[in-house]
């Protein structure tokens, strides 16, 4: 066994973020040996497992909080993930084909969905405008019994689905293809990280390894790890759950996703047709703070008071937020939401704006799904960070990934990839990389 020697790059985590970046490594950079710790017996058990997340590949175009430069950005790195999917057999088992809306109700509704479909048509020529009679059609739940106007933009035919744990699986199988020397540690947890001389020092729980460059992939322990080597001090985590509700039966047959409040981006209730449970229609996520840091593994309280990194300027975030009535009522609709038998009665509102007819006894709440997202507050600025973070420094990279982190795992793989070759003088292959990856 090779375990022993000095390895290239560890990666901490084995959820999608550290399954891409093992794969993009091993692929297209000329670095022999990668180690990669996962202390679970299997990869993806958290935020990347199919039931904790919404499944959604976030491709910019029915994502109504994206401007049209963020979009043109998000295209380009979900594009990675459907390349990957297309080039490396995974249609249908990675990546599914399902048709996806984003639904408009009301006039004002409407108008401000025409005028984003005429301004993104440039970018998704595939878009298409969907109005009453078609969704009678196409899918009548959307219209049964609905008083108001509708009107939807609607996408066919393209990768909308994904599984990350299956994608995760299919990116360390194409690592391991390789003729490099990949070492998968699973059941390891890392507990401690070092720097000795330029060489980073990892500690599991059962021996001890080492590398010339760490990437950590931990989701919210990846901030923790930072700590306590004295990076990120300006940052805090305030831990968010996520919870889903089924319908009792197939309601629907596409994501139906529905416009966007500016201030709470990806908070607004969509429809999904869940890979995991023969594609009935999941409802959700909701949003709530919960003192958690994995959703259904036991809670280590030091980890959790640490990751909360609670001082004045955290407790300001915290006040701000409050202080915004749209984000106080709802904050406090969605801890409703939470409660047993009573929270479906609230979730209910929502719903019904995707399917009208719904009556609470229709829907179930999802036991066993929904996830945590790690989201960021910048401790010097006072404010919520909505999307990724990451510490990058010499030769170690932290990366914290909420949403969409997942469909944007290839992307934040290739310039971590591309980083780490810069450091170690290493070579990262970009013409096959373009050519398998970021071209279709
Ligand atoms: C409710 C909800 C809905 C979402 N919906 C979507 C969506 O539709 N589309 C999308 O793109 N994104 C979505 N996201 C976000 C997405 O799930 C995450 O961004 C993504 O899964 C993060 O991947 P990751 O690998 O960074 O983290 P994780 O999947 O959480 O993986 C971290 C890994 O690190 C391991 N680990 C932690 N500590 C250690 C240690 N000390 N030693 C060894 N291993 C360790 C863990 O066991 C775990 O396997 C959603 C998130 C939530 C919560």
């Amino acid at each position: 066994m090779l375990i022993n020697k000095l390895f290239d790059t560890a990666i901490i985590g084995g959820g999608v973020a550290g399954s891409s970046l093992l794969f993009t490594l091993a692929r297209y950079t000329n670095l022999n040996n990668i180690i990669l710790f996962e202390k679970y017996d299997e990869v993806s058990q958290l935020n990347s497992n199919p039931k904790a997340n919404s499944q959604t590949l976030h491709v910019g175009d029915i994502e109504s909080n994206y401007t049209y430069e963020k979009a043109k950005k998000v295209k380009e790195s979900s594009s990675m993930v459907s390349n990957y999917i297309k080039r490396f057999n995974g249609v249908d088992s990675c990546g599914f084909v399902k048709d996806k809306m984003l639904l408009a109700v009301g006039e004002e509704e409407i108008i401000e969905l025409k005028n984003r479909f005429n301004e993104f048509k440039s970018l998704y020529p595939y878009l298409e405008l969907w109005d009453r009679e078609f969704l009678e059609e196409f899918e009548p739940k959307l219209v049964e019994g609905r008083d108001e106007p509708i009107l939807a933009m609607g996408v066919r035919g393209e990768i909308t689905t994904v599984d990350y744990k299956k994608l995760s699986e299919s990116f360390i199988q194409e690592a391991l293809n390789t003729e490099k020397n990949i070492q998968m540690r699973y059941n390891e947890e890392v507990i401690k990280i070092e720097k000795e001389n330029n060489i980073y020092k990892i500690t599991t729980d059962t021996t001890s390894f080492k590398a010339k460059s760490l990437v950590v992939n931990a989701g919210a322990y990846s901030l923790l790890f930072a700590q306590s080597m004295g990076y990120g001090e300006d940052y805090a985590i305030l831990p968010i759950g996520g919870s889903f509700f089924f319908t009792k039966e197939k309601l629907l047959n596409s994501k139906v996703y529905t416009m966007q409040n500016p201030k709470l981006p990806f908070a607004a209730v969509h429809a999904d047709p869940d890979l995991t449970e023969n594609w009935n229609t999941r409802f959700g996520p909701t949003a709530f703070a919960l003192l958690k840091l994995e959703r259904y593994h036991k809670l280590h309280l030091k980890d959790l008071i640490s990751a909360l990194n609670i001082d004045k300027s955290v407790t300001q975030v915290y006040l701000n937020l409050f202080k915004d009535k749209s984000i106080r009522s709802y904050i406090l609709k969605n801890f409703l939401e939470e409660i047993p038998h009573f929270g479906k009665e609230i979730f209910i509102r929502d719903a019904r704006k995707i399917i009208p007819s719904l009556s609470a006894s229709d829907l179930k709440f999802a036991d066993g799904y929904g996830g945590m997202r790690p989201q960021i507050i910048d401790k010097r600025k006072r404010e919520l960070l909505l999307g990724e973070a990451k510490i990058k420094e010499d030769g170690i990279i932290f990366n914290m990934t909420p949403s969409p982190g997942a469909t944007s795992s290839l992307y934040i793989a290739w310039q971590d990839a591309k980083s780490i070759c810069e450091i170690l003088n290493a070579s990262f292959d970009s013409e096959k990389h373009k050519l398998e990856i970021l071209n279709n």
